[in-house]
């Protein structure tokens, strides 16, 4: 079974051939991070023009390198949502000019779906398997009872974990995305500097908003006092806080739900101190198999869309031409 992916739903032009759902055959990603730098953050209109202009380019490219041609492909997988309405709708009308021209099956995919079984691409996914998602929008827990089925237990109440290292990155006046950058400073600083947790207890939801403002008020009122802050004990501080929540609530549901894999996934989830504070807390669940996707699978990609549309298209899932972009794609509902 051979999957053509398609990924455009932020900055990312991506597409990937996906073999037997598992095997990479290609994995293209053409990334926008140097047009929107200077902007601070992804400017909607600008990355719609560059997946027009890189689209026919990238799905080439993911073709040649697996050596096959239109004839060889069984389903094509594309993200329907959620994300920018006029990035997605550049994806989803390429995968339907193909499906259409080749009389190929389409499958619209959730693109958190898509982060979820990247994991797939790794180990064989085994059912009850507890996902967290790290991302730049998204912040939560997913249950996935079986293949396929997506539970969300716990989500952010307000900024998802990406935006927070992005806004605190932002006002270290480190570049965009600031998460890598305030990974890296983290690991140069200590965590001397006391700041809030938001434990939200008996749930499994999050909220970033606070530490967010936490870390803005120390450095304001550090400059009004004339004080000095180390932007890397700042740094070291904010990272220990995101993932101190992030992995005791994960191991509580882990437990709780009785999992057999807890599934990473996500741009965040290539942050080195999560990787090692979960590997380290997963010491103490024996029996439940911690999956922790290569950097090029955390953050946007398409191999990640062909492996999970590779799932729903063997479940029957297929749409049809009327395939639209949908920006509030419900993960639960797709
Ligand atoms: P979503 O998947 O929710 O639609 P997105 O696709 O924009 O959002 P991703 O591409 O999955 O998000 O992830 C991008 C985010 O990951 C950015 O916020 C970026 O700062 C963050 N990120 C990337 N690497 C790291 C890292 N090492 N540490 C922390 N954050 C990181
Ligand atoms: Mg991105
Ligand atoms: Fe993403």
């Amino acid at each position: 079974q051979i999957i053509l992916g398609i990924e455009t739903s932020c900055d990312e032009t991506a597409a990937a051939v996906i073999k037997n759902g598992t095997d990479i055959l290609s994995n293209v990603v053409a990334s926008q991070i140097e047009s929107h730098k200077r902007f601070g953050g992804v400017v909607p209109e600008i990355a719609s023009r560059h997946h027009v202009e890189q689209i026919t380019l990238v799905i080439e490219e993911a073709l040649q390198q697996a050596n096959i041609t239109y004839e060889d492909i069984d389903a094509i997988a594309v993200t329907e949502g959620p994300g920018l309405v006029g990035a997605l709708l550049i994806g989803v009308n390429a995968a339907k000019a193909i499906a259409f021209a080749h009389g190929i099956p389409l499958v619209g995919v959730h693109h958190i779906a898509g982060h979820i079984y990247a994991n797939r691409l790794i180990r064989e996914i085994q059912y009850p398997a507890l996902s967290l998602v790290v991302s730049g929008g998204h912040t939560e827990l997913v249950l996935l009872k079986e293949s396929g089925s997506f539970q969300v237990i716990g989500e952010t109440r307000d900024d998802a974990a990406g935006e927070a290292y992005d806004k605190v990155a932002r006002t270290l006046n480190l570049p965009y995305p600031g998460g890598p950058h305030i990974d890296r400073l983290a690991h140069e600083g200590t965590p001397s500097i006391k700041l809030p947790r938001a434990w939200l207890e008996g749930s499994y939801d999050f909220s970033f908003s606070g530490l967010k403002s936490a870390v803005i008020n120390t450095l304001h009122n550090a400059e009004q006092r004339g004080e000095e802050i180390k932007p890397e004990n700042l740094a070291a501080s904010f990272q220990q806080s995101v993932i101190e929540v992030l992995v005791t609530k994960t191991i509580s549901a882990v437990k709780e739900y009785d999992v057999k894999q807890l599934l990473l996934a996500g741009g965040v989830a290539a942050n080195k101190g999560l990787r090692a504070a979960l590997t380290e807390a997963f010491k103490e669940v024996p029996g439940v198999e911690l999956i922790i996707p290569p950097l090029s699978l955390c953050t946007d990609n398409a191999a990640m869309i062909g492996a999970a549309g590779s799932i729903l298209f063997e479940k029957g899932k297929q749409s049809n031409l009327a395939l639209n972009g949908n920006p509030g794609l419900d993960i639960e509902a797709f």
